[in-house]
């Protein structure tokens, strides 16, 4: 078939693989003149940094990719392990690493602790990996063409009614450590899915284990290179790639189906399946006129934003800086109602501040560093204007990194704020998507099919299975199923 993929994000990069490992004749078309989409980079004064993605978790689902392209991913991209993952600073001033590995881990919480605390680690661990195990291949990596679908996995399903995965995360881990801290560091992830641990499912402590067990990793020259790789990869595996050419519409034939797409002014080019890496709402919108979105992206609950300063600057950080250091705010329960439920800021903002040159001298010129802080926020669904308040709120930030002890003098810099991911192209201003509550995730996500247009396929954040560079490449996986079983039902000879 002749596929064409919109956009060479990390999904639309997956699904570009996959497809030509199934022999379809893929053109990959990017409005941008680079590839990653939200795993992006900038290259100015000597820096190279990153401003999307910094926590790489499950490099083996990366290295499925590269593999689904013929390659392998040592030829395109190393990858080292950070360890400490984190660095985690406290609002009453105790720090934490968090180490890769389980030894590591446990002698690190019986000196932060004590021993029953280390000892539940272990414990903790192996309820994490029976939890993933059991949503990994049911649940994760699988498409959903209803409701049923859910259910046909039973035992699987029971395994995570009796592993205790639909009680509310933060219980789950209480039940593990009495250690405030603790419990704070091992479901602070369920903000990668956009909710509070009050409020997830312990089924998402999957994102835990992602994290805390299977381990961060980095790749060298910046998280951007996984895209640079897998583009490389793809490339050579005789995958066609236009940049600097945005898409401006889907076309379709007199049946609905896909035809093709159009290229900015006249020009178009012809489909017989079309994979859209577009943020799915965004895309129904400006891509499909006329059809609308499904109603869980339209009136869906989105994920919190965040407020992103990268920084290439002067000096070297403090010695006692890791390559990401979590620093928490004081009322760890009160940040996520303000974040959440009020929609305005954290009061005393917990940050994230990654420092990817204390790794990798080729990040920046000798004496210099990069930095990158991020400070989630609301999304545009919130209280804050960004247009009145965004620059105060700028100021703010940089002025904390300051007084942490990090160096701020600046040489290059980028600030974006919920209204500039709007105007990458995010719903409402988060590069988050829509929020992985139950209702929103599974079969309850917006589908990457619709069977309103044939031969339309999505991938990325904004559909199944959701968001996170992990989700994202099976993403890229699912939809070239989903092409492929197109192909088989529309019987169209493969190329
Ligand atoms: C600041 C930040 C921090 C993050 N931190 C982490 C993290 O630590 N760990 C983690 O796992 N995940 C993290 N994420 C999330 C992760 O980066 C995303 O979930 C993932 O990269 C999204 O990939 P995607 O393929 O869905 O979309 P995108 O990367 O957005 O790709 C979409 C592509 O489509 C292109 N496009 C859009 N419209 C058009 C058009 N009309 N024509 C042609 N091309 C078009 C875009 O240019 C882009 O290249 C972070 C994201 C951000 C922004």
């Amino acid at each position: 078939m002749r596929v064409v993929v919109i956009g060479a994000g990390l999904g639309g990069l997956s699904a570009a693989a996959h497809l030509s490992r199934d022999g379809h004749q893929v053109t990959v078309v990017e409005r941008d003149s680079i590839p990653g989409g939200r795993a992006g980079m900038i290259r100015e004064a000597g820096f190279a940094l990153d401003n999307g993605p910094t926590v790489l978790t499950m490099p083996n689902l990366l290295a499925d990719a590269f593999e689904a392209a013929g390659a392998d991913m040592a030829d395109f991209v190393t990858i080292n392990k950070v360890d400490p993952m984190y660095r985690a600073v406290y609002a009453d001033g105790s720090t934490l690493m968090v180490r890769h590995g389980r030894e590591a881990m446990t002698e690190e919480i019986r000196q932060f602790a004590n021993s029953t605390e280390a000892e539940s680690f272990g414990r903790f661990c192996d309820w994490l990996e029976k939890v993933y195990r059991a949503e990994m291949d049911n649940f994760i990596d699988t498409n959903f063409d209803s409701v049923l679908d859910l259910v046909k996995p039973w035992r699987a399903g029971l395994e995570l009614v009796k592993l205790g995965g639909f009680g509310k995360l933060d219980k789950k881990v209480a039940s593990f450590f009495s250690d405030q801290r603790l419990q704070q560091i091992f479901s602070f992830q369920s903000m990668y899915a956009g909710l509070a641990p009050y409020e997830a499912l312990a089924l998402y402590a999957v994102i835990t284990y992602m994290d805390s067990v299977e381990g961060v990793y980095v790749p060298v020259g910046g998280m951007h290179q996984m895209a640079a790789g897998l583009a490389a990869a793809v490339t050579k595996a005789g995958v066609e790639f236009r940049y600097d050419t945005p898409v401006t519409r889907i076309l379709r034939d007199g049946s609905g189906a896909v035809s093709g797409v159009e290229l900015g002014g006249d020009e178009r080019l012809a489909a017989d399946a079309v994979v859209c890496n577009v943020d799915l709402p965004v895309a129904y919108r400006t891509l499909l006129g006329g059809v609308d979105a499904p109603r869980v992206a339209r009136r869906g609950k989105y994920s919190p934003s965040c407020l992103l300063w990268v920084a290439g600057v002067k000096g070297t950080p403090p010695p006692e800086a890791t390559h990401h250091n979590i620093h928490f705010g004081n009322d760890w329960g009160g940040s996520f109602k303000a974040l959440i439920s009020d929609g305005v800021r954290m009061p005393d903002p917990s940050i994230l501040v990654t420092l990817h040159s204390l790794d990798d001298s080729s990040l920046a010129p000798e004496g210099c560093s990069s930095i990158y802080v991020l400070e989630p926020t609301p999304n545009l669904d919130g209280k804050i204007d960004w247009s009145k308040e965004g620059d105060r709120i700028a100021d703010d930030l940089r002025s904390r990194v300051a007084t942490l002890g990090y160096p701020t003098d600046v040489v290059v810099e980028r600030m974006y704020d919920p209204l500039d991911w709007e105007a990458l192209g995010m719903e409402r201003g988060t590069p988050f998507a829509l929020a992985h509550t139950f209702r929103q995730t599974g079969p309850f996500r917006p589908n990457n099919v619709d069977k309103r247009v044939p031969g339309l396929v999505f991938t990325g954040s904004s559909t199944l299975p959701g968001v996170g560079v992990p989700m994202v490449l099976v993403s890229g996986k699912l939809a070239a199923q989903r092409v492929d079983r197109y192909a088989r039902d529309t019987a169209i000879v493969r190329w």
